[in-house]
């Protein structure tokens, strides 16, 4: 019998007792030197859903995935994956763990070929399927093989950024604003990657420019402001009256 959570748990249902959340942000306070930038902040993304974290420039969520993934200490506050507190824990270990985090601007290696790429980030002693994986799940990579990374368009890296992501095996990504600076047809892609994810039963912690299309294949939103949770919910609640006016603004995307 498979654990997965169903879409209608995620959804705002609490989830079953005996399955901890894949990740969870409890009473964060992050600063660069004396500036203060994340406030209490609490989240949690369920295993196997998705959790959109949205909110203007500025209002802390690249700072949220760092603290989330290692690559920044809080002041204050726990991290806990799996129910486990890796709040001291190294973001190698986290890695380990089952986390990946995607940051923004591509985290390729430009001087390595698109398949060293891959196997760097393969837990696999199985290097064809972690190459055949990539492939299937974005075959204009297939044909860039032995292209150095850094030779790829935008477009490209950031699909062996996610691929290379999607063979590591992770069971909790945190992605920062995959489709920045991509045209329409390579952010279409991209965003049915992010979908896939959720069937394989990977948690996934998102932060999009595209309020309205992370809104609509996320289960649960978090809306930051000034580095305080503004609101917390249904990520189908945003959608509904005004609350996507009150809570992200008119003419957002
Ligand atoms: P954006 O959408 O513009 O990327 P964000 O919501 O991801 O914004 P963060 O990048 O987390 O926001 O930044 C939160 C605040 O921290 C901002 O005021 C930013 O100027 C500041 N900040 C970010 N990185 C640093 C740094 N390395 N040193 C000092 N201040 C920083």
């Amino acid at each position: 019998m498979t654990d997965q959570l169903t879409l209608a748990e995620a959804n705002g249902a609490a989830a079953p007792a005996s399955r901890a959340a894949a990740l969870e942000l409890r009473g964060i306070n992050a600063s660069y030197g004396n500036t203060a930038v994340l406030r209490d902040v609490s989240l949690t993304v369920a295993p196997g859903s998705v959790t959109a974290l949205i909110g203007p420039n500025g209002a802390g969520k690249t700072t949220s995935l760092r603290v989330a993934s290692g690559l920044m200490r809080p002041s204050d506050g726990a991290v806990l994956v799996d129910g486990v507190d890796v709040t001291k824990a190294s973001a190698a270990r986290r890695a380990k763990a089952g986390m990946c985090h995607v940051p923004e601007g591509r985290g390729v290696y430009r001087n390595l070929t698109v398949r060293e790429n891959l196997l760097m980030q393969s837990s696999a002693a199985r290097p064809k399927e972690a190459i055949e994986l990539a492939t299937s799940v974005f075959p204009r990579l297939g044909e860039r093989l032995s292209q150095k990374a850094g030779t790829l368009s935008g477009g490209e890296q950031q699909m062996l950024a996610l691929s290379a992501a999607y063979v590591a095996n992770p069971k909790l990504v945190l992605v920062d604003e995959p489709s920045l600076g991509l045209a329409p047809i390579i952010v279409d892609m991209v965003f049915e990657f992010l979908k896939t994810l959720r069937e394989k039963d990977v948690a996934l912690l998102l932060v999009d420019q595209y309020a309205l299309r992370t809104l609509a294949i996320a289960d649960q939103a978090y809306v930051l402001r000034r580095g305080e949770i503004a609101y917390d919910g249904a990520a189908s609640g945003l959608l509904q009256g005004n609350m996507f006016e009150k809570y992200i603004g008119e003419g957002a995307a």
